[in-house]
C-alpha cells in the first residue's frame, strides 16, 4: 500500500516542471546511448532525488520500467522524480512530450550514427590489410577519394576494397613513393611584407580538425614555387576564391610566407589575398 505522494491518486500535476528527456537504450540496442542521466546525476549529487523513486528508469508514477521518459521537479519538496513517457503524457505534465522526444531522438541518432561509423571503421581495418591502408594514404587522388569515402561511408566496404581497387592503390602507392631525381632547393624567401607567391598546387587536401568535436577541418595547399636557383614550398589554407583547385594546377596569390622550423626550403603562408588558378 503506498502512502507516498506520488502516488498516481494524489499525484496533482501543477506542482511538477519538466526538466529533462531521459532515455535508455533498449535491451537489444546496438549503442547504448543515454539521454538525460548527467541531469540526473546532478540532482543525486545534490540530494535531490525523491527516496520514493527506485531508479531513474522506473517510473515514480505507475513503477514500470521504461526506456523513454522524463525528469521533473516536484516544487513542494524541492526534489526530482521521474516518469516514462506514458505516465507524464496522461497525466499532462505542462510540456510537449512529442517536440521533447523528436529533440531527445535527434541526439539519439546523432549518437547512434557516429557509433556506426566507428564500428564500421574498426570492421574495414579489420578486413583490409596493413599495406592496402598504407597505401589508401598515397598522395594521389584516387587513393584519397576512396579513403574519404571509406571514412565517411564504412558501410559501403563492409568487405573492403574490391581486388581491382586494392591492386590499383597499391600501384599509386608505389608510383608515388619511388624516390625521384634530387631537386635542388632554396630558402623560402625571408621578408616581413606580403609577397606575390605563384606556382604549381603540389598538394590539395582536406585537413580533419581532430580538437573539433564536430568534425570539421580545412582545405589545405603545399604550392612550390620554381626560381632560376632553384625551388622552394609553402603551405597553407586554400582561399576561398579558388576553393576548385586542383593538384598540379598553377595559383598565384599575395601572402606573407614565414620560413619553417625544420627546412629552410619549407615556409608557410598566412591570409592569402587575390587568389586566382593561373594555369
Ligand atoms: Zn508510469
Amino acid at each position: 500500500m503506498r502512502t507516498d505522494i506520488h502516488r498516481p491518486t494524489e499525484i496533482n500535476p501543477e506542482d511538477y516542471s519538466f526538466i529533462d528527456c531521459l532515455e535508455f537504450p533498449s535491451a537489444g540496442a546496438l549503442f547504448p546511448i543515454r539521454i538525460g542521466m548527467d541531469t540526473y546525476m546532478k540532482f543525486l549529487n545534490e540530494d535531490r532525488v525523491d527516496k520514493t523513486h527506485r531508479s531513474p528508469n522506473a517510473c515514480t508514477v505507475c513503477g514500470a520500467w521504461y526506456n523513454s521518459g522524463a525528469i521533473f521537479l516536484h516544487h513542494p519538496t524541492n526534489k526530482i522524480i521521474t516518469l516514462g513517457w506514458q505516465c507524464a503524457e496522461k497525466l499532462a505534465m505542462g510540456v510537449d512530450f512529442a517536440a521533447e522526444k523528436r529533440k531527445g531522438k535527434s541526439l539519439l541518432e546523432r549518437a547512434t550514427k557516429k557509433a556506426k561509423r566507428v564500428s564500421g571503421i574498426r570492421n574495414f581495418v579489420s578486413v583490409t590489410s596493413k599495406e592496402v591502408r598504407t597505401a589508401l594514404k598515397a598522395d594521389h587522388h584516387i587513393c584519397q577519394d576512396i579513403r574519404s569515402k571509406v571514412i565517411s561511408n564504412p558501410e559501403w566496404f563492409t568487405d573492403g576494397l574490391s581486388p581491382k581497387q586494392e591492386a590499383l592503390v597499391l600501384k599509386l602507392w608505389e608510383a608515388a613513393n619511388t624516390p625521384k631525381v634530387e631537386e635542388k632547393h632554396v630558402p623560402v624567401p625571408s621578408t616581413d611584407k606580403r609577397i606575390q607567391i605563384e606556382g604549381e598546387a603540389v598538394s590539395v587536401k582536406w585537413v580533419e580538425d581532430h580538437y573539433s568535436r564536430y568534425g570539421g577541418g580545412q582545405l589545405k595547399m603545399t604550392v612550390k614555387v620554381n626560381t632560376d636557383s632553384g625551388s622552394w614550398l609553402c603551405y597553407g589554407s586554400v582561399p576561398t576564391a579558388v576553393e576548385d583547385l586542383e593538384r598540379g594546377q598553377t595559383v598565384r596569390f599575395m601572402a606573407k610566407v614565414e620560413q619553417g622550423n625544420k627546412d629552410e626550403h619549407f615556409g608557410f603562408f598566412k591570409r592569402p589575398t587575390k587568389a586566382e588558378i593561373v594555369a
